[in-house]
């Protein structure tokens, strides 16, 4: 008994830990090569949080990222362009290179498939800010549809922090599904202000005159953390636009731009590989639509695992292999 409340008291304190970055101070880009035993990852951010050094850390191979105290780690500083020799051979860097190839468009830049000829597809739910409730609908019908053959459900969110500063019961929600491990999220940055006017593209969005990045990207970031969230590696430009110059200082920060081959509501199909788009703030009623009908059209394939949802950190993993 006593054990098991030892145990207890242990899977309490990490998960606890995880919630607590409420007094961040000092967030910002810190490249470091981190080892631990025979570990190695890459440091993309340190901050302090109630006088303890904390680390944002990438494994390059899994693309998997975890926020963790420093003095756990022998540390040695990089260059960005450091960071890019070293591990040129790795899937992260192969990632970030692979989205440079789409810099020069203005709609849709960045990894935009991963697996190809793969029977299944990558979810991305975008949380634009918005006044309206999350569709829910959307992530107790993915559970619904897969949950017999893949549990935890995977799938990618990408919150921008004015959403996540409007909809904390909407978030608590999404995170007790992680929690009763119903779904398996990546959390992807999608700006923390996510401007939108009426002006064409070039002068929209990211791409507004008078932009802040540090405010856009870190003040995010710090927000996730502070609402129990770990950021990813990737990284979803509001409106999926963007120019080579944006998508470099983007990647600058360590992060991998992912668009969309399948926008639902704009009428892209959803192909063998596809990163799959829709809206989830309340704001897109034909993309849920759309995707609750190709669940339903997928059922037969889904019931004979020939159609299955993808991580996107291991869907690219294997996709730039
Ligand atoms: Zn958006």
């Amino acid at each position: 008994m006593k054990l098991i409340f030892f145990i207890f008291s242990i899977t309490l304190s990490l998960t606890s830990f995880a919630q607590n970055f409420d007094a961040i101070k000092r967030y910002k880009v810190n490249y470091a090569l981190a080892k631990k035993d025979n570990d190695q990852f890459i440091a993309i951010r340190s901050f302090v949080n109630h006088n303890q050094k904390y680390l944002l850390l990438v494994n390059p191979q899994t693309l998997e990222t975890r926020v963790d105290i420093a003095t756990n780690y022998k540390i040695s500083n990089l260059q960005y362009s450091n960071v890019l020799a070293i591990f040129k051979n790795t899937a992260y860097i192969k990632a970030i290179d692979i989205a440079s190839q789409h810099e020069m468009q203005l709609q849709n830049a960045g990894i935009d498939f991963t697996i190809p000829n793969e029977k299944g597809i990558t979810l991305t739910i975008d949380l634009c800010p918005s006044h309206k409730p999350l569709d829910r609908i959307i992530f107790s019908s993915a559970f619904e549809e897969f949950k017999k053959l893949q549990q935890p459900v995977p799938l990618a969110v990408s919150v921008s922090g004015k959403w996540m500063l409007k909809h904390q019961d909407d978030l608590n929600w999404l995170k007790s599904l992680v929690e009763k491990k119903e779904l398996d999220i990546t959390w992807v940055n999608h700006s923390y202000n996510h401007e939108v006017n009426a002006l064409p593209l070039a002068e929209n969005f990211l791409l507004i005159p008078g932009t802040n990045l540090d405010v856009e990207v870190l003040e995010n970031e710090k927000l996730m953390l502070k609402n129990g969230l770990t950021p990813s590696v990737f990284f979803r430009f509001p409106g999926l636009v963007s120019d080579k110059k944006i998508v470099e200082k983007i990647e600058a920060y360590g992060l991998i731009p992912v668009g969309s081959d399948a926008w639902l509501a704009k009428g892209q199909k959803a192909n063998a590989g596809s990163i799959v788009l829709i809206h989830g703030n309340g704001n897109e009623e034909i993309g849920v639509k759309d995707f609750i009908q190709l669940l339903k059209d997928r059922q037969p394939d889904i019931k004979n695992k020939q159609w299955m949802l993808f991580d996107l950190r291991q869907g690219l993993e294997k996709g730039v292999e």
